[in-house]
């Protein structure tokens, strides 16, 4: 008995030991998928062995793990042709890397009785441990991370979408647009440009006077005319990303909706495009039929939202301005209205010239000559009430050469007289 109860004791001893041990030796870090970190973390074990600089500076023997996970990246392309990459990350379970000469431990673990609440994604955490005298590794690693995740979207446009109640990037970070590669009417694009600049410049001011800081934008017009070029090259040339919601979107409630026009990520355009396609009769419905559990009054709720001093800018699209409600473009919930129409006969000029280039002072005239030609012909057309898009002059630009475009772009208007 007396030998039982001591290897008991012996037992009970060792096991205190050993966790007091590993309490005063060891030290853990815990990331969850809530957290921003987590993607950045995991996505830099997936560089490091990735790239053959990285695996020789760090060794990285998770790679030889036998539990991985795929991160499929769709890129998605306004032409609608998109791409597919895998990345291989760590899968739920442990394994182990050398940083800096330390060993760290990652065990990755997945929740799998209960999800996040309005998301439907499973909890997951990522448990970093290491010796307590390596303690000072972490910040280093989460920077590093940091920087690699960040140094992906450098000059890039991040476009995010809704995923439940969170915003998550949707596809790569595209390259950015240049603002001048929209051509607007004069005048257009630096107004609005100069309307967000000086809104972004004014947080203070706003902030004394107790008014929610945010600003709402209606761009109107016909189709193809630039509108969400424009704002997506605006955005990129503010270093802003682009959270695009789709009010018509099946599941999104006005709960949904509200949280997520106040949760959206900072630095960033919100963009709502056709408003008047999802609420032009106060009831949603799609074309199948299906009517959306978003409603006006709660859209317009989720505009007003609850004051608070986060910056949000909302960028809304429509084709038809007539349509919207009154109530929706009131001063608060749009705060500027601008008209992007088709081409002007100088904007069609600018779009020509920006195509075809001046290569030699001889090609110039005889380009000056043709622009001339066009800039003549939308004049006469538009006189007689026949506009052009710009997406139209774009597409007949990019199929054919100077002369041609000319030809074409006569030839586009007769169908319309008869
Ligand atoms: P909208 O949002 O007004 O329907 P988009 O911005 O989607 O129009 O434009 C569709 C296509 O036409 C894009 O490929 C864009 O490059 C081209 N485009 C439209 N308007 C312009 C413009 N003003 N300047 C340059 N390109 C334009």
């Amino acid at each position: 008995m007396g030998v039982g109860v001591g290897l008991t004791v012996l037992r009970q001893g060792v096991v205190l030991g050993s966790t007091a041990l590993r309490r005063r030796l060891l030290v853990s870090l815990e990331i969850n998928n809530k957290d921003r970190a987590y993607e950045w973390f995991l996505s830099w074990m997936a560089h490091q062995a990735s790239t053959p600089a990285a695996r020789s500076s760090i060794a990285a023997p998770w790679t030889r793990s036998h539990q991985l996970s795929v991160e499929t990246m769709i890129e998605q392309r306004k032409n609608g042709s998109s791409s597919a990459l895998f990345k291989l990350v760590a899968g739920p379970g442990t394994h182990w890397f050398r940083y800096e000469g330390a060993f760290i431990q990652v065990k990755r673990e997945r929740e799998t009785r209960s999800t996040q609440l309005m998301s439907g994604v499973p909890w997951e955490t990522v448990t970093l441990t290491t010796l307590s005298r390596d303690r000072s590794l972490f910040p280093r690693l989460l920077s590093e991370a940091r920087d690699l995740a960040m140094r992906g979207q450098e000059g890039k446009l991040v476009i995010h979408t809704a995923w439940g109640i969170e915003w998550k990037p949707f596809g790569q970070p595209r390259r950015k647009r240049p603002l001048h590669s929209v051509v607007l009417h004069p005048g257009v694009a630096d107004k609005v440009e100069q309307d967000v600049t000086r809104f972004l410049e004014r947080r203070q001011w706003y902030a004394d006077r107790g008014i929610p800081y945010r600003r709402g934008y209606l761009l109107h017009g016909p189709p193809g005319s630039g509108k969400t070029s424009f704002i997506q090259a605006l955005a990129g040339s503010l270093s802003y990303d682009i959270c695009l919601l789709n009010l018509s979107e099946r599941g999104l409630t006005d709960d949904k909706l509200n949280h997520l026009l106040s949760n959206a990520p900072e630095r960033s355009f919100i963009l709502i495009e056709d408003v008047d396609a999802a609420f032009n009769k106060r009831v949603q419905t799609s074309e199948d039929g299906y009517q959306s559990s978003v409603t006006f009054s709660g859209f317009l709720n989720a505009l007003d939202g609850v004051a608070s001093g986060e910056e949000r800018i909302i960028f809304m699209t429509t084709n038809h301005v007539e349509r919207l409600d009154p109530a929706l473009i009131r001063p608060g919930r749009v705060d500027l209205r601008q008209l992007v129409n088709d081409a002007s006969p100088l904007q069609a000029r600018t779009l020509f010239t920006r195509f075809y280039g001046e290569e030699s002072q001889e090609a110039s005239e005889g380009l000056n000559r043709l622009a001339n030609e066009l800039e003549d012909i939308v004049a006469e057309e538009s006189g007689k009430g026949r506009q052009i898009s710009m997406a139209a002059l774009q597409g007949l630009f990019i199929r054919n050469s100077a002369e041609e475009a000319i030809v074409t772009c006569r030839a586009l208007f007769m169908p319309s007289t008869t």
